[in-house]
């Protein structure tokens, strides 16, 4: 079922997606080579809870009933999503997807960036910046008369247009009260297909994309998703809402890319 949401709720919705954008700011000050994913977690879990809110990935079951241990997944180069933050030290030219979640005010917000550690070659620079890109190609298509096919249809095509691989198995998602509603928004489709986008509808566009084989694999700790070719993957997420015909954009880059200057992706 879709909940859509009026103005008063979307505007709850920026303010824990503003959130979510700020802790990724934060982590942007402390991704570099020598810094582990761990103490990345705790700068996050403390600066959300500072900030009168809670990370909502924590203690978030999983399909065995499993609770996930941290604030934040670190996905490092193979690694797609839901990767544990653990005492795994980064070093120059890895690349760390940051997927945060807080939940303030009875509302969910959820936003993705993948970072650069230290230098990284030419060829994960133009997947990160196509995975961002066609993260943005999907919001040109969030507007109210379209259909959700027209949103995964412009992330598949923009990415394999660069011989990048689109995931299938995990997608976006409608956003609310709950971190996961309805409806699935998967970065691959038809164009004209699916449900038609209203005014009110709040979905996070998150496409996963692959340098090598799009396959996946989920590691033995029952979170871990890698690929099965051991290629890198990029993983870019913002929470939207369609509002008055448009793709609003709650969540937000612009902290993240003001700690990167040049670096940002
Ligand atoms: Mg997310
Ligand atoms: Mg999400």
């Amino acid at each position: 079922m879709i909940f859509l949401k009026t103005d008063d709720e979307i505007e709850l919705l920026r303010q824990s997606n503003l959130l979510v954008g700020k802790t990724l700011a934060e982590l942007a000050k402390v991704i570099k080579p020598g810094v582990t994913t761990k103490e990345l977690d705790k700068v996050a879990e403390e600066y959300i809870r500072d900030n009168g809110a809670t990370p909502t990935f924590k203690g978030f079951p999983n399909f065995k009933g499993a609770s996930f241990p941290a604030s934040i997944c670190t996905s490092v180069n193979e690694q797609v999503v839901h990767g544990i933050p653990s005492d795994v030290v980064l070093k120059d030219g890895d690349i760390v997807s940051v997927d945060c979640g807080t939940y303030m005010n009875g509302f969910c917000g959820d936003s993705a960036y993948t970072f650069p550690v230290g230098e990284v070659s030419d060829s994960v620079l133009h997947l990160l910046k196509t995975t961002k890109e066609a993260l943005y190609k999907g919001i040109e298509n969030a507007v109210s008369g379209k259909r959700l096919g027209d949103i995964g249809s412009a992330v598949q095509e923009y990415c394999e247009n660069e011989s990048f691989g689109v995931v299938r198995e995990f997608v976006g998602h409608g956003i609310g009260k709950e971190m996961h509603e309805d409806p699935m928004v998967p970065n691959y489709g038809k164009r004209g297909n699916g449900i038609l986008l209203k005014n009110g509808l709040c979905i996070a566009i998150e496409p996963m994309i692959t340098l090598g084989d799009r396959h996946i694999v989920m590691e033995r700790d029952g979170w871990t998703v890698r690929t099965v070719d051991h290629s890198c993957a990029a993983h870019f997420e913002h929470t939207i809402a369609i509002r008055k015909g448009k793709a609003d954009i709650l969540s937000s880059f612009k902290f993240v890319e003001e700690v990167l200057g040049e670096k940002a992706i």
